[in-house]
């Protein structure tokens, strides 16, 4: 699924849009909009131009000309595609297929180009104006004051990770693979991290988001090719533990992570 590494790509590919102006605008499925109709998305788009891009977490958006943004989420399986590149061609979880019913947005520009969100199982979603309210710093830039907060939680330290609010960005491989590399068990409880830790955690986050990035995406992990039955840890050679924390399957270690 798109994490952090993968909606940074995507906005990327969307930097390709900016000064270009838009002529068309479709959302064949009604329910895709969030908070908002289809008709006033439509009706804000046809006639704006891009400007600028930015990102916070999973959400990528598209800043316009009459200064309204448009956001752009990708849930489970949603690809972003412009000019008929796309800059993942598939996603763990996902098709590699490109077919056109998965189209559930669609921008031409006056140009001819065209950008689409294609999203096989429509998890993902457009939205006018997003608020940054409900998400927590970006795990690429978080300060360790900004993940000192982060985990104050009686929660375990997997649930936290993965709580958008708390810190944005962070999908299932990217929290087991920082997890695994910083040695902290998934199931600990959040607030038990002392300070060291804590700051520890963040240094191997955001280590481990630069890495993947340039290995290619998210589930280019040490660990990923272990994420198996009879997968063994990669640093001590252990069988590695597969069960469900924080309601998703979770790989780790139990050896050397505490
Ligand atoms: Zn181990």
């Amino acid at each position: 699924m798109p994490e952090l590494i993968e909606v940074e790509m995507y906005r990327v590919a969307l930097d390709a849009t900016v000064g270009r102006s838009i002529a068309e605008a479709h959302i064949p499925d009604r329910s895709y909009p969030r908070f908002v109709g289809v008709e006033e998305v439509v009706a804000e788009l046809v006639g704006s131009t891009i400007v600028g891009t930015s990102r916070r977490g999973k959400l990528a958006i598209a800043e316009l000309d009459s200064g309204r943004r448009l956001g752009l989420r990708f849930g489970m399986t949603g690809r972003l595609i412009v000019d008929g590149a796309a800059p993942i061609d598939t996603l763990e979880y996902s098709s590699d297929r490109d077919d056109p019913a998965w189209d559930r947005f669609i921008i031409r520009f006056c140009d001819g180009g065209v950008l689409r969100l294609n999203d096989p199982r429509r998890f993902g979603s457009v939205e006018l104006d997003p608020s940054l309210d409900a998400l927590g710093p970006d795990a690429s830039t978080a300060t360790v004051a900004e993940m000192v907060d982060a985990v104050k939680s009686d929660r375990s330290v997997k649930a936290v990770l993965l709580d958008q609010s708390r810190v944005a960005g962070l999908g299932n491989l990217l929290v087991d693979e920082t997890l695994w590399r910083a040695a902290i068990a998934p199931t600990r409880t959040a607030r038990t991290l002392d300070h060291e830790r804590v700051a520890h955690l963040r240094r191997v986050m955001r280590r481990t988001i630069a890495q993947l990035t340039r290995r290619g995406g998210s589930h280019r992990g040490d660990l990923h090719e272990e994420r198996h039955a009879g997968g063994v840890c990669p640093r001590d050679g252990e069988p590695l533990l597969r069960q469900q924390v924080a309601g998703r399957t979770t790989i780790w270690c139990s050896a050397h992570q505490t």
